[in-house]
């Protein structure tokens, strides 16, 4: 049975990706790693849009948030976060393992902070030293607009604004540089289409003082150490090797779809599940939709057990369950990465199907499949003829 991954990290990985996986190992030291190095580093400066360094550290993408964390702050530093889903709780998490006092902005999950708020709480304590949010939540499929965010952080704080794009970059438009961002941070095994293991920061200026000035304990993510390594072209530690070998392969296929072609593909793909599962009946958690993830109610009085045991043993494929307290209501379509129509129109059949064999009969086999077909009719500009009471599409480009 041929294994179909839906799930928001990990995500598909291309064959090429693969492959180069499966090559002989090479030395780090070696001519032939420095090079791919050196051009995994700037192809990573296109993806966060940024004339800064990107680091690649040996860790999942939580990896990245800790780095952020200890090497941004000092003992008993003043910090925000925003909790609107298990990824922004997290920001707090480490914040306060590491000794920072950590304000919390709580909101309901299932929405995003509004810059009204995080001015509220920027103008009650004046002296906060970093803002950490949370660009696509990917526990509720929430987006949320930071580039607004950033703005008020600047306006109303010297703080830096520290971003977790970890299911954003490489799917949302995001311009690290333009925007103001002051640290962004990503993980392998989501946009970028490689198994788990590496994680990317980015700081600003005005971050890189900060972390001149840091006193919290680091060693392995030492961001210093990091940065005097680079400048040998290198790494502090033994990196990744296999892993960022296979980067450089999924690097130079996001350079040849282009940023903004990219960004287009996640809004079309996202916008299609989205339609495809309101046609069947289902309603959608989360607003405003991340196009990265997208979280559906599980429908009432059908057995979610056995729905997603038809998924994944009949069709092959695989979704995300809901976390925490949405565990059981909510379940989680990703198309974040390597996704064509094709695959969501296959999600959305098999998910007809399922749902028919699990006895929930609120629509008609077929109705998400047209709608996923009527979105891409739309983006491709493809006339969709009335035909009788059925709507159908009268040609292809
Ligand atoms: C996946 C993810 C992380 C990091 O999780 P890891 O399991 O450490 O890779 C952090 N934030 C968001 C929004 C994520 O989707």
């Amino acid at each position: 049975m041929k294994k179909r991954l839906f799930t928001p990290g990990p995500t598909p990985i291309p064959e090429n990706v693969a492959l180069a996986m499966a090559q002989p190992i090479i030395h780090h030291r070696n001519p032939e790693f420095i090079e791919i190095f050196s051009r995994v580093n700037e192809n990573l400066k296109y993806l966060f849009q940024t004339k800064q360094d990107v680091y690649t550290l040996t860790s999942s993408g939580t990896g990245a948030m800790e780095a952020a964390v200890a090497n941004l702050l000092s003992f008993g530093d003043k910090a925000i976060f925003v909790n609107g889903g298990k990824f922004g709780e997290r920001w707090g998490e480490i914040c306060r393992a590491y000794g920072v006092d950590a304000i919390e902005i709580k909101i309901e999950w299932g929405r995003a902070v509004t810059p009204e708020e995080v001015r509220d709480e920027l103008k009650k304590h004046r002296d906060v030293k970093a803002v950490f949010v949370t660009h696509s939540e990917t526990s509720t499929g929430v987006f949320t607009d930071v580039k607004e965010l950033a703005e008020v952080v600047h306006e109303n704080s010297d703080a830096v604004i520290v971003v977790d794009g970890i299911t954003s970059v490489g799917a949302h438009e995001l311009y690290m540089d333009d925007w103001g961002l002051d640290v962004v941070i990503t993980g392998s095994q989501k946009g970028l289409m490689i198994p788990p293991g590496l994680s990317f920061i980015a700081l600003s200026e005005k971050a890189w003082k900060m972390v001149e000035k840091s006193n919290l304990p680091k060693y392995y993510f030492s961001l210093k150490k990091a940065r005097k390594a680079l400048q040998n072209g290198d790494t502090p530690w033994t990196p990744a090797i296999a892993l960022i070998v296979a980067l450089d392969v999924a690097l130079k296929m996001i350079k040849d779809e282009g940023l903004e072609n990219i960004w287009k593909r996640h809004e079309k793909l996202s916008k299609a599940v989205r339609e495809g599962c309101k046609a069947i009946g289902l309603k959608l958690f989360g607003n405003p939709p991340s196009h990265a993830v997208t979280a559906v109610y599980f429908p009432d009085g059908i057995d979610k057990k056995e729905f997603q045991k038809v998924l994944k043993y009949k069709y092959g494929i695989t979704v995300a369950g809901g976390q925490e307290h949405l565990k059981d209501k909510i379940f989680r379509i990703s198309h974040l990465g390597y996704y064509d129509e094709i695959d969501i129109v296959g999600v959305i059949s098999a998910l007809e199907m399922a749902l028919a064999e699990v006895g929930f009969d609120e629509f008609k086999l077929g109705d998400g499949v047209k709608a996923v077909q009527k979105v891409f009719a739309e983006y491709e500009k493809i006339e969709v003829k009335q035909g009788g009471n059925d709507e159908f599409l009268s040609c292809c480009h």
